[in-house]
């Protein structure tokens, strides 16, 4: 087996190519942005001991929450998924590459996103990073920064249940871990129905995620207190877990908001507030600390 070999295995697999105009075998792939939309861009890395352990999590899980990842960020501007780039290094194992493309695909196809090529190397350790790239009509990519004092808060489906799922590793609460789902049809009726004046998706806890949104809108918040909780998780869990790719959005008070979007169920979980220094109140009148998932936080030892 070499590279040539996996290669062409990988274009075998990767047989739609979605409007690319030229996809996998070239030096580059080629793709024709349509009259007025923009591209959105995204990458993540997915790294073994640090994001998953190979006994633990399947290659097919793998390959899925690599592409989910970065779905989930065109989800939060409201974008819609055109294509992506893999860059992986592996032991070298076929049959543990054949599963990671395999969860990787079944995902893309889902959301007709073509594999455009990549990169493929040796290592002990798997690394992989996703490239997506997106698109939406030029203008309307929904930002973080947008929220004024008085919008109302939102969060999509349920918070804590990837924590929850990895802290048990039992039922749907792990299932949800290892196979998250990009938002992708409530960002995009997010942008073009509701009129969300800022998204972002939670990848690392709502308590780190609210600040990111309320620092680049230069608000602060206010939550009522009331989340909507995973099944078995804990407040804490849905306060601070990571990796639930729900979304986190705001409108203006007059926007009316249903109980579902899209089959998704959405709450609203408080306002955004005019401050200055830009804090979150919770339950009337505590101070949110951002203690969600931080790769270089001190207590990691950096
Ligand atoms: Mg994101």
């Amino acid at each position: 087996m070499n590279e040539n070999d996996l290669v062409a295995r990988i274009r075998a697999l990767a047989s739609s190519s979605f409007g690319l105009a030229l996809g996998i075998g070239d030096d580059c792939a080629v793709y024709r942005p349509r009259a007025g939309e923009e591209l959105l861009f995204t990458t993540d890395f997915l790294i073994e001991g640090r994001h998953f352990l190979r006994e633990t999590h399947g290659a097919a899980d793998v390959g899925c929450k690599a592409l989910a990842r970065g779905l989930s960020d065109i989800a939060a501007m409201g974008g819609v998924p055109r294509f992506c780039l893999v860059s992986l290094a592996f032991p070298g194992d076929g049959k543990w590459m054949d599963g990671f493309y395999n969860g990787l695909l079944s995902l893309a196809r889902e959301h007709k996103t073509a594999l455009a090529g990549g990169d493929l190397s040796r290592s002990d350790r798997i690394v992989c990073d996703v490239v997506v790239c997106g698109s939406a009509p030029t203008g309307t990519a929904l930002r973080r920064s947008g929220a004024r004092p008085g919008d109302a808060i939102y969060v999509t489906g349920a918070l804590g249940g990837s924590a929850f799922g990895l802290a048990t590793k039992k039922g749907k609460a792990w299932k949800r871990h290892l196979r998250p789902e990009p938002r992708l049809a409530v960002g995009k009726a997010l942008r073009t129905k509701y009129r969300a004046s800022a998204c972002m998706d939670l990848s690392d806890g709502l308590s780190t995620d609210l600040h990111r949104l309320c620092r680049e809108s230069g608000v602060g918040a206010e939550l009522d207190g009331d989340l909507p909780v995973f099944p078995g998780a804990s407040i804490e869990q849905a306060l601070h877990g990571g990796e639930d790719y729900e979304l986190l959005f705001t409108v203006p008070a007059k926007v009316r908001i249903p109980e579902a979007i899209q089959s998704v169920p959405v709450t609203r979980i408080g306002r955004i507030a005019r401050d200055r220094q830009r804090r979150i109140r919770i339950g009337g009148g505590f101070l949110l600390q951002p203690l969600g998932f931080d790769h270089f936080r001190e207590r990691d030892g950096l």
